[in-house]
């Protein structure tokens, strides 16, 4: 279903810096047309690998992966989200709940062809000079990415975010994903067994790293359970974009073709679980343009045109449609359950003690 069906082709060498879901998919494709395959991390693929945040996927059949492999933790077609206008229960089609590290690792063993160099931060030199050295040269560094030097990118909207794994007693939550959603704030809690989950704090005020701490700490309390140290949490943005942006999603440096894929390029939507699914696409698509001579904006506005209108237009008016009529737009069946008329932090509290 992913070939590009089309023979190996001689000399020419693809060249992928950030090996996440972007540049494992785009690697794994690049090694059905070449055996000249590069990929840079600047983590490993072995021990603990990395931060706990994006750990749910809707939609798992869009990956290039099979099922049960390490690091797909369970299937989880139901999830509960809190809201404005209340708690609603969304089917999430083929839902699959995932340890995000752990499954990098297999899936970046499961590269034949490519050459991983792990424990590689590219830097700005380094990338100019892998131009120099590949056909096509894939950006797939996450958020912020190295790219920001070369091309005008910007994001439309960058949330504050904090997030990790914890231990703790979730039996009473498990084993359905809650996301607390509201205007200017997301509280997302993915029990991965009854005891053990993933939790990720976001904020579309310009809070700081201390503020979301203590803010998380307060709505765990209300759950009884135990914060974690902060020090055990990883800060980050969650960046979006509107399909303006991705016409910045590729140039040319030194003659060589270079395509941004992933979060880099802002495909992450904060209102459904398809930021991993369109990182992978989207490396996909990065190597499948440049082989068979496509425009690579083209094929990103074509993949993203659904999911981009619900994040770019349908979240400016979601308290005005609410998020059932976002679940709608999303494709998901709805139950809607009961309402209530909770705003900010203190009656997020309120939210909490109606979802547990
Ligand atoms: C709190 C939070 C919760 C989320 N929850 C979900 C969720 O439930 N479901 C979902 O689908 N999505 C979720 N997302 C979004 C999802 O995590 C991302 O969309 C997805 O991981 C993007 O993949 P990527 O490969 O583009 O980038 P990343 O996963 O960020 O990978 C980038 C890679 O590049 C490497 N790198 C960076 N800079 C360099 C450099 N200079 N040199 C070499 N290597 C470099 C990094 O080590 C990393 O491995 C969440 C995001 C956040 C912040």
């Amino acid at each position: 279903m992913f070939e590009i069906a089309t023979a190996k082709v001689d000399n020419m060498r693809v060249s992928i810096v950030g090996g996440g879901f972007a540049g494992l998919a785009a690697a794994q494709l690049a090694e059905e047309v070449t055996s000249d395959v590069h990929l840079y991390d600047k983590g490993t693929y072995s021990g603990d690998r990395r931060g706990a945040w994006g750990e749910m996927v809707w939609d798992y059949s869009q990956l290039p992966l099979d099922r049960h492999v390490p690091g797909y933790v369970r299937e989880a077609t139901t999830g509960i989200f809190i809201g404005s206008d209340g708690k609603t229960a969304i089917n999430v089609p083929d839902g699959v709940i995932l340890n995000r590290g752990e499954l990098e690792k297999h899936w970046a063993s499961t590269l034949e062809e490519t050459e991983i160099i792990a424990d590689a931060e590219v830097d700005e030199a380094e990338f100019r000079k892998l131009s120099a050295e590949s056909d096509l040269l894939i950006d797939a560094t996450g958020q912020f990415p190295i790219s920001r030097r070369f091309t005008s990118l910007s994001y439309d909207v960058a949330c504050p975010t904090l997030s990790g794994r914890i231990e703790a007693d979730f039996s009473h939550l498990y084993p359905e994903p809650r996301a607390l959603a509201y205007e200017n704030y997301f509280l997302w809690i993915v029990p991965q067994s009854p005891d053990e989950a993933t939790i990720g704090l976001g904020c579309q005020e310009d809070k700081s790293p201390a503020e979301l701490y203590e803010d998380m700490r307060q709505l765990l309390a209300e759950v009884d359970i135990e914060p974690p140290e902060r020090e055990t949490l990883y800060s980050g943005t969650d960046v979006s974009n509107g399909l303006r942006s991705l016409s910045d999603c590729s140039y040319e440096l030194n003659d060589c073709t270079v395509h941004i894929a992933g979060d880099a390029i802002g495909l992450a939507n904060r209102l459904t679980g398809f930021g991993m699914v369109h990182a992978a696409q989207s490396g996909q698509a990065a190597v499948r343009s440049f082989v068979q001579g496509e425009s690579y904006t083209r094929r990103l506005l074509c993949q993203n045109f659904w999911t981009k209108a619900v994040t770019g237009v349908v979240s400016p008016v979601h308290h005005t449609i609410g998020l059932d009529g976002i679940a709608r737009l999303a494709k998901s069946d709805i139950e809607y359950q009961e309402s209530f008329e909770p705003q900010q932090p203190t009656d997020i509290l309120s939210a909490v003690r109606i979802f547990i």
